[in-house]
């Protein structure tokens, strides 16, 4: 089918829920996509950061196939060996202690907040179950994870939403200490705020907030859906923010591109859902599992200091351009922001891909950058002459 059917049948049939590029995508391999009408695109999205190997990837294909030619879905009512394998790994190489497999970002936050409190209520009993979280974060679209996010008008519509969030200003401890109460169980929050504009939390910060969970028993929940599974050059970003979270979640990166997501516990949050208390149909599904192997696997400390080396290459290739349109540029690892200015971000983006580079929007005026991890040099060399034929005047 080519672009003007496909778009004809969605028109028809699909609910009309996102504002999308009138491309439709056809195949790819590495970091380079074609749309259907043969066009040829160096792609800086990777889907939204999930797809970290890029496309194609022969060992990433291949685990999917020989998973799929044995058992591709079991129930969590028996034991399969590619999910076991990968929680031996994510476990110990996050420093965590135990993990539960899902499906997306927003039903890892869901988990992550029950584990949050059940938690509490185990200890303090009812009524401490508040969790406050950033202005401007983002954590997902179930009416729990809405409510989560610290923007006004996610709350709009779909009342009554899930009660007990409140929300603090970023980088502001203030803020933070002045929703503290007898009421709250935790602190949820992005290290890095994804869809809010790509906006790192400082370290300084962060630290502070993880003292002040730990004196107030508060768990410090952290939201890695985007930041996590190598995108910021660590395999979670909290890593370089030296804490340690009391529960993590993941998603997006984690699969190189089928659905899967989860969270990881500390020790002192691992027996807290037991049997009964939470489940996923789908959740630990095999042949996901099989392709998260090889995403972890891949990442390698060699791996990951390639995609920082990547980020900070293609950070300096685009302050290099010296664009009026660019008024700084933020993020980690190949995870960043570069604030648009003089143009509509949106607008910056069409004009990139009309050109053949895909790249994102997020918050009000920022360009999000969230390249396959495994992008080349000569692929980001390709995206920034791209870059520089757009936006140098
Ligand atoms: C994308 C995202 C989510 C939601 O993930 P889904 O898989 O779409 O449910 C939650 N938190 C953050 C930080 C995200 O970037």
């Amino acid at each position: 089918m080519n672009f003007a059917e496909i778009k004809a049948l969605d028109d028809a049939y699909v609910l009309q829920t996102y504002g999308r590029n009138q491309v439709a995508i056809s195949h790819g391999h590495g970091a380079v996509l074609y749309d259907t009408e043969g066009r040829k695109y160096i792609d800086f999205t990777s889907g939204i950061g999930v797809c970290s190997l890029g496309y194609a990837n022969e060992n990433w294909a291949q685990a999917i196939y020989n998973q799929a030619m044995r058992v591709g879905h079991i129930s969590n009512l028996f034991y399969t060996e590619p999910y076991a394998r990968l929680a031996s790994k994510l476990v110990p190489a996050s420093g965590m202690s135990g993990v539960f497999f899902g499906n997306s970002g927003a039903e890892a936050n869901e988990g992550m907040i029950k584990v949050a409190r059940k938690y509490s209520y185990e200890k303090y009993g009812q009524g401490r179950a508040a969790i406050i979280t950033l202005k401007n974060s983002f954590h997902g679209r179930t009416i729990t994870t809405l409510k989560a996010t610290g923007q006004d008008h996610f709350h709009n519509y779909f009342f009554p939403f899930t009660e007990g969030f409140r929300y603090a200003i970023a980088n502001d401890l203030e803020s933070l200490q002045a929703q503290a109460g007898d009421d709250v169980c935790a602190v949820m929050m992005e290290l890095i705020q994804g869809e809010g504009g790509v906006n790192p939390l400082q370290k300084d910060y962060v630290q502070a907030v993880a003292r002040l969970c730990a004196e107030k028993d508060w768990l410090l929940l952290v939201d890695e859906v985007q930041t996590g599974i190598g995108r910021t050059g660590t395999l979670f970003a909290f890593q370089q923010f030296d804490i340690q979270p009391d529960v993590v979640t993941f998603a997006k990166g984690i699969a190189g591109g089928l659905p899967f997501g989860g969270f990881l516990t500390n020790e002192k949050c691992r027996t807290v859902l037991r049997s009964g208390d939470h489940g996923s149909t789908f959740g630990g599904n095999p042949i996901a599992a099989a392709a998260a192997n090889v995403v972890l696997d891949t990442l390698t400390p060699d791996f990951l200091a390639q995609v920082k080396e990547n980020g900070q290459y293609l950070r300096d290739g685009i302050a290099s351009l010296q664009s009026p349109y660019v008024s700084g540029i933020r993020g980690m690892g190949l995870m960043l922001g570069v604030g648009v200015q003089g143009m509509a971000h949106k607008e910056l983006k069409n004009r990139l891909m009309d050109q053949g580079l895909l790249a994102l929007t997020a918050g009000k005026d920022t360009l999000r950058l969230l390249p396959p991890l495994v992008i080349t040099k000569e692929e980001l060399d390709q995206g920034l002459d791209i870059m520089a034929k757009v936006m140098r005047v």
